[in-house]
């Protein structure tokens, strides 16, 4: 037992090692990746399910490398959050989302906006307000059409800062969404102390609707609060035409999932855009 218990050890430390080492490298290729900027957007549109038109789309990050293959922002953002790296990638992605909502407007579609994740890290950067505002106005953009989307645990870690932050956000027009609502363990006064306009709730509480009751009663019960609180409802994760018409019926005001549409690269999106012209 001795022996083994010692090989066990052996091989968690030689684990770790390379752990260590393929970490370093990926730090590396991340750190030359937002050099050369081979991070794309892609878009993933949010329905009105009463009328089920196109009311706007989240920006969602990929890296795009060199021979071609696509990672998934898990395998990426955690590490560019630890390493800092997130500050001039969420920049890119920021400025691809004002590119985009340049483009609508040129399409005749102001009326849709575009959500952005910011990063808890990004959120307590000094200068946040003004280097977002700066872009918009660079790029001469309603700000009422970008809306950051941002985890309550973001929210929590520096209350006093976080109601400064949001109330500048808001005071310039700019919307707030709570991202993964329900996932954060904090209280719910802050929904009354911030400037929230929409609360999104997280994809686990939608993935058994309508076959679970308990998810049921819950997703119903965050839909009322909300309402009473003057907050407009996202819900993300929407796989099926029974949850649609479910949320559709509660008065959802929006419906993001691969019911709709799966996260769509720049043209895709554009041709998604065309196909769902407002009657
Ligand atoms: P999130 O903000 O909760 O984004 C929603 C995720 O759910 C996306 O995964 C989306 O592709 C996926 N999704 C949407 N509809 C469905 C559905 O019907 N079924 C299922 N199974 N999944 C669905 P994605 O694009 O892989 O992004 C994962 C997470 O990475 C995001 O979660 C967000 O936390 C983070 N992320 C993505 N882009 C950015 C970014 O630009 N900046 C930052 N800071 N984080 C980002
Ligand atoms: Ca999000
Ligand atoms: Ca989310
Ligand atoms: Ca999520």
């Amino acid at each position: 037992a001795k022996a083994r218990g010692k090989n066990r050890y052996c091989l968690f430390t030689s684990d770790l090692s390379e752990r260590i080492v393929f970490l370093r490298q990926l730090e590396n290729n991340l750190r030359q990746a937002v050099g050369n900027r081979e991070f794309t957007v892609f878009f993933q549109p949010k329905i009105d399910p009463v009328n089920g038109t196109m009311t706007g789309a989240e920006a969602l990050v990929r890296w795009r490398k060199e021979d071609g293959t696509i990672v998934n922002p898990a395998d990426f953002i955690p590490l560019a959050e630890e390493t800092g790296l997130i500050i001039p990638l969420g920049e890119q992605v920021l400025e691809q989302a004002c590119h985009m909502l340049t483009i609508l407007e040129r399409l005749g579609r102001p009326e849709l906006s575009i959500a952005v994740n910011l990063s808890p890290l990004q959120f307590v950067q000094n200068n946040l307000v003004e280097r977002i505002l700066a872009m918009l106005d660079r790029h001469g953009i309603a700000h009422d059409r970008l809306e950051l989307e941002i985890t309550e645990t973001a929210m929590m870690t520096n209350l006093a800062k976080t109601v400064d932050t949001l109330n500048q956000l808001a005071g310039a027009g700019i919307a707030i969404a709570v991202d993964d609502f329900g996932t954060g363990y904090s209280s719910l006064s802050y929904l009354k102390r911030f400037p929230i306009r929409t609360l999104k709730i997280d994809r686990s509480f939608i993935r058994d609707l309508t076959r679970d009751p308990s998810d049921d009663q819950l997703v119903e019960t965050i839909i009322l609060m909300a309402h009473n609180l003057g907050i407009h409802v996202v819900a993300e994760g929407v796989e099926s035409a029974e949850q649609l018409e479910w949320l559709k019926q509660r008065r959802c005001e929006q419906i993001q999932g691969y019911v709709c549409s799966r996260p769509l690269p720049h043209e895709a999106f554009l041709a998604f855009i065309e196909r769902s012209v407002p009657v």
